[in-house]
């Protein structure tokens, strides 16, 4: 805990962490010293680590990285980390993301942009993104400031910047994890998962997060699988399932070729591959584009100036109405402010039918898809995490947000689909960056996914 506590002072480059908690850190430290040499030490005992700031964390700043969240300090905590704590690991800090988990780069946080530890090899000094929204998880796993992270995945979040930093995100199947006391931003979609070093430690940390939470209507009241026991490397005779639609026009050459690797690393590895289909994946990115923001505008609706954090000053004369109004323009980010004006948009009641409706429908097409191949007997299916590797800060045009939703074509289906999804690290580019698959399982299949991780890591 010592040698992390100074890492991650001497971090502040990176801006991963945005708070940092060392007092809680040594006495928690302690706490399981205790329970070590008491012969009581579950798996996560003494495990320092870092947590994302959608998680509540009692007593300790929690802003989602957003400023209208200025000084909440939550009084209660999330069960998620609860459970990790319970299970003796030791907190940090909090670490920066995108505002309310909303991008894919870091970019919209409050408190700036996280930096990747990673560099192009071509010399060019350009701060590379993390990826987002978990980008400070991303970034500190990535730079040893932690040895893991929480992170939370609503259309890629994990995936995507584990893949951009070359660790290992774990989006558990909805309901897996409870959600209970982590800041919501589409509430059907959101699910928060491990970010580690290997899919070893992935499978550890799981188990401590995972289980039913009756403060969670959405919580399955399923027993939580001992992941780590699951993973043998023993994939003969799985099949693997390759979905044709993920073959996208301009896709770099280094990708599929990265994938064509992990395919025959299956093989050897002896499962079954074959060729799949899964015909709506062309609609998931507006479906999801269109379901989160609307999602998104009600959640939001909480954030007035009366209840948490921010509050616009008022003058003479102005009343209730220009509180809220003000309290939101001053304390939302433009990329919130797009998504709240987008989901009110798509919910009204001219638009509803057109726009949310059908992006409902969708939804069901493209869960649909998957159960379609896994009754054909697929166990998982493989497909790359992102479509590009890592890009430098400031590059993507901040004019045009379509190009950065674009990023999250791989990842978005997974969660509209509730299934279980895992970014493995698969090699590097030509610019010795690092680039990710992606493993989909089936529902509540966490253990076969993270096994066949296992055998591709
Ligand atoms: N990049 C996606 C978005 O901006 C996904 C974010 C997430 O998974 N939290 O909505």
């Amino acid at each position: 805990t010592e040698t992390y506590l100074e890492a991650a002072a001497a971090s502040g480059p990176l801006n991963a962490y945005i708070a940092h908690t060392s007092e809680l850190a040594r006495e928690q430290a302690k706490a399981a010293d205790a329970r070590i040499a008491g012969g009581d030490a579950p798996a996560m005992c003494g495990i320092p680590l870092g947590i994302k700031d959608l998680f509540c964390t009692r007593d300790v700043q929690t802003q989602a990285a957003s400023a209208i969240l200025e000084g909440f300090r939550p009084p209660y905590e999330s069960t998620t980390t609860q459970q990790l704590w319970d299970a003796g690991a030791v907190m940090l800090g909090k670490l920066n993301m995108d505002e309310f988990a909303m991008g894919s780069s870091n970019e919209t946080s409050t408190y700036g942009p996280v930096v990747s530890p990673w560099r192009r090899n071509d010399g060019g000094n350009t701060d590379l993104t993390p990826g987002g929204s978990s980008g400070g998880s991303a970034s500190a796993v990535s730079a040893d400031i932690c040895v893991a992270a929480t992170g939370t995945d609503t259309g890629g979040s994990i995936r995507q910047p584990a893949a951009f930093t070359g660790i290992v995100g774990v989006k558990p199947t909805y309901g897996r994890v409870s959600r209970w006391g982590i800041v919501a931003f589409a509430s059907s979609l959101d699910q928060a998962g491990p970010m580690t070093k290997t899919v070893r430690d992935s499978a550890i940390m799981l188990s401590a997060m995972a289980g039913h939470d009756p403060k969670d209507s959405t919580s399955a009241n399923l027993p939580v699988p001992d992941f780590e026991a699951a993973l043998t490397g023993d994939i003969r005779g799985k099949k693997i399932g390759i979905p044709t639609e993920y073959r996208m026009d301009g896709m770099p050459a280094e990708i599929e070729e990265l994938w064509q690797q992990g395919t025959e690393m299956l093989r050897g590895a002896g499962a079954e591959i074959v060729e799949i289909s899964l015909p709506h994946t062309k609609y998931a990115l507006p479906a999801y584009y269109v379901l989160a923001p609307a999602e998104a505008s009600s959640n939001l609706a909480r954030y007035d100036g009366v209840r948490y954090g921010h509050r616009a000053k008022l003058s003479q004369g102005e009343g209730v109405t220009e509180m809220y109004e003000r309290t939101r323009a001053e304390g939302f980010g433009k990329e919130v402010q797009r998504r709240v004006m987008i989901g009110a948009y798509v919910l009204s009641a001219g638009y509803y039918d057109a726009y949310y409706k059908r992006a409902q429908r969708v939804r069901t097409l493209i869960k649909r898809d998957f159960e379609t191949v896994f009754a054909d007997g697929v166990d998982a299916i493989l497909t790359p995490a992102t479509p590009s590797a890592a890009f430098g800060l400031g590059e993507m045009n901040n004019e045009d947000p379509i190009k950065m939703y674009l990023n999250d074509v791989f990842t978005v289906t997974v969660n509209l689909a509730g299934l279980p999804g895992v970014s493995v690290p698969a090699g590097l580019d030509s610019q010795g960056l690092p680039l990710g698959l992606q493993l989909i399982g089936q529902p509540w299949k966490e253990a076969e996914m993270l096994n066949a991780a296992y055998a591709l890591e």
